[in-house]
């Protein structure tokens, strides 16, 4: 991508990100609960998409204009973070609508990072149209850039890992509906790039979680019946393989590369000489 490709990204990431924090805050109530969009402390209808005028300022400022209480992340926090991730998914990621995909998959992943620590659930309402966004997106991927190897990758992946997550669940007490469902999302993208991105993927999510309870049991803070947020973990996982495995395939995919080392290599985060193995037709640095 261009210098301005990663930009626009960044612009777009960090446009989006009040959007992003009303439907945090719209989904931090319990399940069918009347008061969705409403200030979770005065009941204000602050966050309610109608009218528009109402919640884009308040979702951009972070506090209830009724009650001026905090709601979510302190300002600029959300924005940030998409637009600095978003910016990385289009320094990594190639071609253009997996891009939109995977930037799709990052931004709906900040808000179920920020509902499941609060909550502990993942709501459908922003996981079902995700998965079908991403699939539609890596569907027209794999048809217009002719990558029907990558999308059959992406469906077996997004059904394997759903099925994996699905069994794990029916065994096991800390693993919820919203959790496969979430897994299917991450299989779908972690899929696209190969089965060793797919494993890696959820090793690193089981991982991180385990570090996260062993640090908890060090400090005395860990309870038997408590139930921590996985979807953080997962997300981190899947999002860290993503990044570093997409750059890689792209070294692979474009063999003109090595030629376009002085203009791109600043921006390749370290993978030029050191990374000659993924570079077979050069002998040496
Ligand atoms: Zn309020």
């Amino acid at each position: 991508m261009t210098d301005l490709a990663i930009a626009s990204a960044a612009v777009v990431g960090f446009a989006s990100g009040p959007a992003l924090r009303a439907a945090i805050v719209a989904n931090l109530r319990p399940r069918r609960d009347p008061a969705r969009g409403r200030c979770p402390c005065c009941s204000a209808p602050c966050l309610r998409w109608r009218p528009l005028v109402t919640a884009i300022p308040t979702a951009l400022w972070g506090r209830c204009p009724a009650c001026r209480r905090r709601i979510g992340a302190p300002p600029a926090v959300i924005e940030l973070v998409n637009a600095g991730l978003l910016a990385l998914l289009a320094l990594r990621v190639h071609p253009l609508f997996v891009l939109a995909a995977l930037g799709w998959a990052a931004a709906a992943g900040i808000i179920l990072v920020a509902i499941d620590a609060s909550t502990r659930r993942l709501p459908d309402a922003v996981l079902a149209p995700t998965l079908v966004v991403v699939l539609v997106l890596l569907v027209v991927a794999g048809i217009v850039d002719h990558r029907s190897s990558e999308l059959v990758g992406a469906l077996t992946g997004g059904a394997a890992t759903f099925a994996g997550y699905s069994l794990l669940a029916l065994v096991t007490a800390g693993l919820g509906f919203g959790d496969c469902k979430l897994a299917a999302l991450l299989g779908l993208v972690l899929g696209w790039f190969g089965w060793e991105a797919l494993a890696a993927g959820v090793t690193l999510g089981f991982l991180l979680a385990a570090c996260y309870l062993l640090a908890r049991m060090v400090i005395g803070r860990f309870s038997p019946s408590e139930q921590i947020p996985l979807a953080p973990f997962m997300l981190v996982g899947a999002f860290t393989v993503l990044l570093v495995v997409a750059g890689r395939r792209r070294l692979v995919g474009h063999r003109q590369l090595p030629l376009d080392l002085p203009s791109t290599g600043s921006r390749s985060l370290g993978f030029g000489c050191q990374n000659v193995r993924w570079m077979p037709w050069r002998s040496s640095c």
